[in-house]
């Protein structure tokens, strides 16, 4: 259980990491949610949370590409619910096109939201988890933090990165009670994939159908997504009390992708 707990969940307002903040509630920790979306509907997401799991559920907008902003929210966070107990870092975006077309500012938004932003939620949320003696940061990196796919070279560095920047921290904070991991997911149906779809299609010549059952689905041995739930449950493991030992560890939950 995490009750008494604070858990931020950097874009949490869709997808894995909507999945991550719910889950992490219903074991009884106070939620920050972070992301994109419209006003109102997080509005109702938040409240919903809230009620469903008696807990309390804050919203910070901050985007996650700007190092003032997530600094606003680890502070604000950490002012208004105590600590910060619990660091998700999961807001991620994808673009893909060869190296070449490769625009420059998708190359840098997805180094900052996807590798970067970790870094800032880090040094920023650690000192108070030291100050406590125990702190859970899980990173959500990508079976493209183990293996490479073409044409997504930005994304595939980004998780890359972020395997090596979980195992510095592991060892940096490993005698203060605090542990620091990445699950490494293959394809999760979300809107990241969806959305994936129609330039994978054309950046290889092939139709929509064929990238799901060729290009996605081929890499996964089980021939199946990967779901919201299972990347959550193991979340909320690596959060709570018995997983003290776990720590440095680079998870995959890919179906069996990465065992190829
Ligand atoms: P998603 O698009 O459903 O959710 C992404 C979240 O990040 C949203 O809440 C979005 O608002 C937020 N976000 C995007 N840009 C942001 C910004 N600038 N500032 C703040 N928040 C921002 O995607 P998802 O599939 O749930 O992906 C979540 C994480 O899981 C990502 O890091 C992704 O790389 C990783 N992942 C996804 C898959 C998959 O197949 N879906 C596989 C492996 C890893």
């Amino acid at each position: 259980m995490l009750k008494g707990k604070t858990a931020l969940v950097t874009g949490s307002t869709s997808g894995i990491g909507l999945g991550i903040a719910e889950a992490l509630a219903a074991r009884g920790a106070n939620i920050v949610l972070n992301g994109l979306g419209d006003r109102a509907e997080v509005e109702r997401l938040r409240a919903r949370i809230a009620d469903q799991h008696r807990v309390a559920v804050r919203y910070d907008a901050a985007d996650m590409s700007r190092p003032d902003a997530i600094r606003a929210m680890v502070e604000s966070s950490i002012a208004a619910l105590g600590a910060i107990d619990v660091l998700v870092n999961n807001a991620g975006i994808q673009f893909v096109a060869p190296v070449e077309d490769f625009p420059v500012e998708k190359w840098d938004a997805i180094l900052a939201i996807n590798l970067s932003a970790a870094f800032h939620t880090t040094r920023l949320a650690l000192p108070r988890m030291k100050a406590n003696g125990w702190g859970r940061i899980v990173n959500i990196a990508s079976a493209h933090a183990l293996v490479a796919s073409p044409y997504k070279s930005a994304y595939v560095a980004a998780k890359h990165g972020i395997a090596g920047f979980t195992k510095a921290i592991a060892l940096e904070v490993a005698e203060q009670g605090i542990t620091v991991n990445a699950i490494c997911p293959g394809y999760v149906w979300t809107p990241l994939v969806e959305r994936q779809i129609p330039d994978t299609a054309k950046a290889r010549g092939i139709t929509e159908e064929q990238v799901k059952r060729d290009v996605l689905l081929a890499a996964q041995p089980t021939r199946k997504f990967v779901t919201v739930a299972e990347v959550a449950e193991l979340a909320a493991f690596l959060a709570g009390e018995r997983a003290a030992s776990l720590t440095g560890a680079i998870l995959p939950l890919d179906g069996g992708w990465t065992a190829h």
